[in-house]
């Protein structure tokens, strides 16, 4: 929840500045104005004035016996005189006779004009402007989740796009794009959907793995169909108070229907439209956003001309009301790329930057087996970085081959001291994984293998490469996944009498492989056909939740156990029945620390030959 925030400075404190402002202008600008007449007045004596009288030589004159004084003036009226009264009872007489003139106001008062402008109009405008700047202010902390804004949205998040992305800026993903073609098409030309009586779905929902392109997709689509795009993110709407959210729902909505034909995106949706559920302590402002979601879509007419996409990785998440017809009823799955669509999302970047002209991209493609839209654009951009680092003009294979290992392990590293012993532990290990991988006839051959330690800690690997495609994985190609992930261990243990700790993170995965193979592929004879975990999350990380008695959890364990036991043993057999080249190919990587599949490959025939 967002943390309330007291204003740094209060509204006293800004009333407090105004008023300030207004005294020091009543009581230094104005009499400071008057101050500077006052100064041009000569002060003379009573008897100057009465000569002056006699002389005729006085202007104008005025007697102030409030103030005690008399002031008047030369005949040019271009000096001004004071002098004090006298007690003269002839003193009219005696001006009159002079020729003077009588005046009411010889020194002007401040302008008068001046004045209400100092006393009345400057004022106003002070306050207005400092009203300005406070409703400025808070609007913008209101923006950044500040809770001084109430039930206004903030419409300024909903940023118009004008990036130009085109759908050939988005490889791969074919299917999705066709689907979002049409949508294109009707933003193009509703009328031709309206005439035949078609309505377009109101909402989109894409779906897939961090990464995979779909904000991309998103404004694709309004690149293509040239209209406004709205974006906005769903933790956007939820706010500290009840009933923000909705208002800034009810805000966008407004503003999209004005702008039609438009698109709308919100992304992370999940953030607002989780399942409803009962529980006390539930999040009423979340569900309140949601409900206003709901009601919006159902409210706007078909046909409108807003489409509104949305984005998540978690739609098993999303609230049924939200998915069902009518609202977001049309789901496009944006998977990770397969190896055709790898190889075109690298053309795409690589064009961003500078490479050799023999780059093998469908080599770069498979080594880059599970990688993610984001992924390879980041790859490309590390071998660009790479070559400018080591002086290239432009990026090589080389480069990208090594940006590849840099965003799967980390960047070498440079320091890392192993002793002699370890290093020699770390080579047996890494190929037992390679030597078992090559010498089971369903495994991806080894394209690279190295000891040099990275920085995500790993001290060696070996990179298998798939050739093509993937879809359906065999039993047997699983059991001998595991049976390689099991090889480094093995290996240690055949040479060196001693297990280490190398072999954490290969635990882990053959555990993985092997649980899924007994829960949810049915691959173990006992339990068949049953699903006995499902998978919440398939996009994140495909967590699993248990979904049987605790006395089949145990036989869960013991399964996995002797699955894992069963290739553990052939990995070792094989490692045995091989242990001369083993031994040839381990001094050979300790001697190198990186060799290539071929390298490996020649050895390993070598010693067949
Ligand atoms: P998502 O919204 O699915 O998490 P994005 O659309 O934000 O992913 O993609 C992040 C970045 O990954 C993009 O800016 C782009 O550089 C790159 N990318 C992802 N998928 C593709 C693709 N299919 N084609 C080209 N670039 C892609």
């Amino acid at each position: 929840m967002n943390e309330v925030k007291t204003p740094k400075k209060p509204l006293l404190y800004y009333s407090c500045i105004a008023l300030l402002i207004l005294l020091l202008l009543n009581f230094l600008a104005l009499p400071l104005l008057s101050q500077s007449q006052q100064n041009q007045i000569q002060e003379v004596d009573y008897g100057t004035f009465m000569t002056m009288a006699e002389n005729m030589e006085i202007g104008q004159v005025q007697v102030s016996e409030n103030e005690n004084q008399i002031l008047f003036t030369n005949k040019d009226n271009t000096i001004v005189y004071r002098t004090g009264m006298m007690p003269d009872l002839n003193l009219t007489q005696m001006l009159r006779d002079s020729g003077a003139q009588f005046s009411s106001e010889i020194i002007q008062q401040a302008d008068p004009l001046l004045s209400f402008l100092l006393t009345w109009i400057l004022p106003i405008i002070i306050f207005v402007a400092l009203g300005q700047y406070l409703s400025k202010k808070i609007m913008k902390s209101a923006g950044g989740a500040n809770s001084m804004m109430f039930g206004k949205s903030n419409a300024k998040v909903y940023v118009q796009s004008s990036a130009g992305i085109k759908f050939a800026d988005v490889a791969g993903e074919d299917e999705a794009k066709d689907s979002l073609k049409e949508i294109v098409e009707y933003l193009h030309d509703p009328s031709k959907y309206k005439d035949i009586g078609a309505t377009m779905p109101k909402g989109i929902l894409l779906v897939g793995p961090p990464g995979t392109g779909k904000t991309m997709l998103a404004k694709a689509v309004a690149g293509e169909a040239n209209v406004p795009f709205f974006s906005i993110s769903g933790s956007e709407f939820v706010e500290m108070f009840v009933g923000m959210g909705a208002s800034k729902v009810r805000d966008l909505f407004k503003q999209a229907k004005e702008k039609a034909p438009c698109i709308v995106f919100i992304d992370e949706i999940d953030a607002i439209g989780k399942k409803r559920d009962n529980r006390i302590g539930g999040n009423d402002e979340r569900e309140q956003t949601l409900n206003q979601l709901l009601t919006e879509m159902d409210g706007f007419e078909d046909n409108t001309g807003v489409i509104i996409l949305s984005a998540t990785n978690r739609p098993e998440s999303l609230d049924p009301a939200l998915t069902r017809p009518g609202r977001f009823d049309r789901r496009i799955p944006v998977e990770l790329p397969d190896l055709k669509g790898r190889e075109e999302i690298l053309k795409v970047h690589a064009k961003k930057i500078k490479v050799a002209e023999d780059i093998d991209w469908n080599k770069i493609a498979r080594m880059a087996s599970g990688a993610s839209g984001a992924e390879l654009a980041n790859i490309v951009n590390e071998a660009a970085l790479r070559a400018v680092r080591d002086g290239r003009r432009y990026a090589t294979q080389a480069d990208l081959e090594e940006s590849i290992e840099v965003v799967i392990a980390g960047y070498q590293k440079k320091n890392a001291i192993l002793t002699d012993q370890e290093k020699r532990v770390v080579a047996y290990h890494e190929i037992g994984h390679a030597l078992v991988a090559a010498k089971q006839n369903n495994s991806a051959p080894v394209q690279k293998i190295t000891i040099v330690p990275r920085t995500s800690g790993a001290l060696g690997y070996t990179m298998q490469v798939e050739e093509g495609n993937h879809y359906l994985v065999s039993k047997e190609e699983l059991e001998n996944k595991i049976a390689t992930l099991t090889g480094g261990r093995a290996a240690e243990d055949l040479v060196f009498h001693s297990i280490s700790t190398g072999a954490a993170n290969d635990i882990e995965q053959a555990t993985k492989l092997a649980r899924a193979m007994i829960t949810r592929y049915g691959m173990s004879e006992d339990f068949g056909m049953v699903a006995l975990e499902t998978v919440t999350d398939q996009y994140l990380g495909g967590d699993t939740s248990l979904a049987c008695s605790a006395e089949t959890q145990a036989e869960i364990d013991r399964k996995v156990v002797a699955l894992i036991k069963a290739q553990y043993e052939k990995a070792a057999k094989i490692l045995a029945e091989n242990q001369q080249k083993l031994d040839e190919l381990a001094s050979y990587l300790y001697e190198k620390e990186t060799i290539s599949g071929e390298e490996f490959m020649e050895i390993l025939n070598n010693e067949a030959a």
